[in-house]
């Protein structure tokens, strides 16, 4: 049997009819670049987050930046993120010229916490940046209680958790803005790059939007220099198909977890993620931490299940960060798990029967 770790033409299959629909929707009526189709996304992704504002991106990297930029981050200041995470939430902090401090992340769920932060603090830190990895809420609440008593701004990096919520509210809503992205693979993804950003506040989305587009809300307006990160007419609308979508396929991840859950409960070897609330996880992807990673791994290849290690190496072990001199001693939950994580196949175009099948190779492959 085969299992694949993502079926991106299998979901265009089971949306063909509405995405063709909407591609020659936008084909046919000739604006490519900042049509009703954008404006029409904005209104209803901002509604399904339950937020004021939201505005469409080139990608989730720039609105990571962008909301760095509208917070006023500059040279001198310091800006606390993920030891674990995709570069992008540590890179755009050198973008703004500000200094990068990685916390370490909570073995259990992945993600920072206020303790891990609080310790990164100095008098020079000016905001927080946490991101909810693999789909998963980061504990939110004592963060934000942190960042409030030490004035620090926070933002939320959503990449990997579309519409996941907790207690705390909604996930994207709990900072000073969320950040999306749209790429391919994500829980909801464009036919190329987009990404977004949430925000409650009237002036930072106005801020956002400007800096978005050279520093304007209209063609011959610059108030200051901006970028170029547009959300296009075409990506809009296939984002627009995809959102009607978008529960169902996070209930059959969710639903497709639990068989995991359940049937690899039993195995010493692994560690399995952890669910606290069962809306605080949209699983992005189900990460496991195994013993003998690359011996499974080359097990799960043989018969033809793909996996992927999210990720190989910690950010300040990364050759870009090496002049930060970190050691493993630094950050001793990263630097363990980059050794022992992989992530097994979990996209809503999985069957019972796949699932089940990865589960019986990872059971034989450790004879149980
Ligand atoms: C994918 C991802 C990004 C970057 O998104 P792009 O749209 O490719 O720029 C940022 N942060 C996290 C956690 C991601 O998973």
């Amino acid at each position: 049997m085969q299992v694949l770790f993502n079926d991106l033409a299998a979901q265009y299959q089971a949306i063909r009819t509405e995405a063709d629909a909407a591609l020659q929707s936008v084909l046919q009526g000739g604006w490519y670049i900042g049509s009703t189709h954008v404006k029409s996304f904005e209104t209803e992704f901002a509604k399904r987050c339950g937020v004021n504002h939201a505005i469409g991106l080139g990608n989730a990297t720039d609105g990571l930046f962008l909301a760095l930029k509208a917070l006023n981050i500059q040279p001198g200041d310091e800006v606390i993120t993920p030891a674990w995470s995709w570069i992008s939430s540590a890179e755009v902090i050198t973008q703004c010229g500000a200094q990068v401090v990685f916390a370490d992340v909570d073995a259990e769920t992945f993600t920072v916490s206020a303790k891990s932060i609080e310790e990164k603090i100095s008098t020079h830190t000016r905001a927080v940046i946490v991101v909810h990895l693999y789909g998963k809420m980061a504990a939110i609440k004592p963060i934000q209680d942190l960042c409030k008593q030490h004035q620090l701004k926070l933002i939320e990096d959503c990449s990997q958790a579309h519409f996941a919520e907790s207690i705390a509210g909604k996930v994207g809503t709990l900072g000073d803005c969320g950040v999306f992205s749209f790429y391919p693979t994500k829980n909801l993804g464009a036919f190329g790059d987009a990404g977004c950003l949430i925000t409650n506040k009237e002036d930072f989305a106005l801020k956002v939007r400007r800096l978005a587009n050279h520093g304007g809300l209209t063609k011959d307006e610059h108030l200051f220099e901006g970028i170029n990160s547009r959300l296009d007419s075409m990506q809009a609308a296939i984002l627009q198909v995809k959102l009607a979508h978008i529960t169902s396929w996070t209930n059959t991840r969710r639903r497709l977890a639990n068989i995991y859950l359940e049937k690899l409960r039993t195995i010493n070897e692994i560690i399995l993620p952890r669910i606290d609330e069962p809306l605080a996880h949209v699983f992005h992807l189900f990460v496991i931490r195994a013993q003998k990673r690359e011996a499974l791994q080359k097990h799960l290849e043989q018969l033809g299940i793909q996996t992927i290690i999210h990720y190989p190496k910690a950010l300040p072990f990364e050759p870009a960060y090496a002049y930060l001199n970190h050691t493993e001693k630094d950050f001793p939950i990263s630097g363990q798990l980059q050794q022992e994580v992989v992530s097994l196949p979990l996209h809503p175009f999985l069957s019972r029967e796949q699932i089940e099948y990865v589960c019986r190779a990872i059971s034989s492959f450790y004879g149980y």
